[in-house]
């Protein structure tokens, strides 16, 4: 694998392209991160999910360092604008990668750590870097996470990981009705247990997010914030009915 050694200002500068250049998905593994309305990451964020990137931020979440309420007010916002926020126990590590970038660094999020610190990083476009950092933070990050969500009084609330495994065994047999990717839109056999194709339910698996809107109804196509849950639109849903 090949990695480019960087320096403080070099990593600072790479993760804001790396975030501004992403089309499809970022992740952000820090295990502190602050994200001011008015700070260049900050923004950065905004834009990008305003650019319907997907963007999933993980911090760290355990008892010696809780997630403070003035801090989840921060980032609600941003929740609301679509942002996945997950935490994860004892998180450490620093990695931010988006679909054609990954960045392995010591640099936290923060604006202090912008400021007076001595940071390193390795940055790399390789698809084989960008394979293993995937599949590095599913085997070693995404088991450990909880989704933080917004509860029905509008609370910011840290959700336990479910236990019971979601298991994808071989293929469904090919059925006669067509579905749709709720995700890409390819077509798909029907089964509104499985509305992804393969490369989009690995995409999703990864934090196994039921409520995570995505953009097309399984049975009809159109455009609708379909979910794992919920993947049919209203007039499909009371179809099948
Ligand atoms: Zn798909
Ligand atoms: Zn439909």
């Amino acid at each position: 694998m090949n990695f480019q050694l960087i320096n403080t200002e070099e990593t600072i500068s790479r993760i804001l392209s790396l975030i501004r250049e992403a089309r499809e998905r970022v992740t952000l593994i820090s295990p502190y991160i602050t994200l001011g309305a008015g700070d260049r990451l900050g923004r950065a964020v905004r834009e990008a999910l305003s650019r319907k990137v997907r963007v999933s931020i993980v911090v760290r979440q355990d008892e010696q360092t809780p997630l403070k309420d003035a801090w989840l007010e921060a980032m609600r916002p941003h929740i609301e604008a679509g942002l996945q926020l997950h935490s994860v126990p004892g998180l450490h590590a620093k990695l931010y990668r988006s679909e054609s970038t990954v960045l392995i660094t010591s640099l936290n999020l923060l604006g202090s750590s912008f400021l007076n610190t001595i940071e390193v990083g390795l940055w790399s476009q390789e698809a084989h870097a960008l394979r293993e950092v995937d599949a590095f933070i599913k085997r070693e990050v995404a088991p450990h996470a909880s989704l933080v969500v917004l509860d029905a009084k509008g609370r910011l609330a840290s959700t336990p990981k479910k236990h019971e495994q979601r298991v994808r065994s071989k293929p469904a047999p090919r059925e006669e009705k067509e579905g749709c990717c709720i995700r890409c839109g390819d077509d798909i056999p029907f089964d509104p247990e499985r509305p992804y194709c393969w490369d989009c339910y690995t995409e999703w698996a990864e934090w196994e997010n039921e409520d995570y809107e995505d953009d097309f109804c399984h049975a009809c196509g159109d455009d609708y914030p379909a979910t794992m849950a919920r993947p049919l639109c209203r007039d499909c849903f009371r179809q099948s009915a």
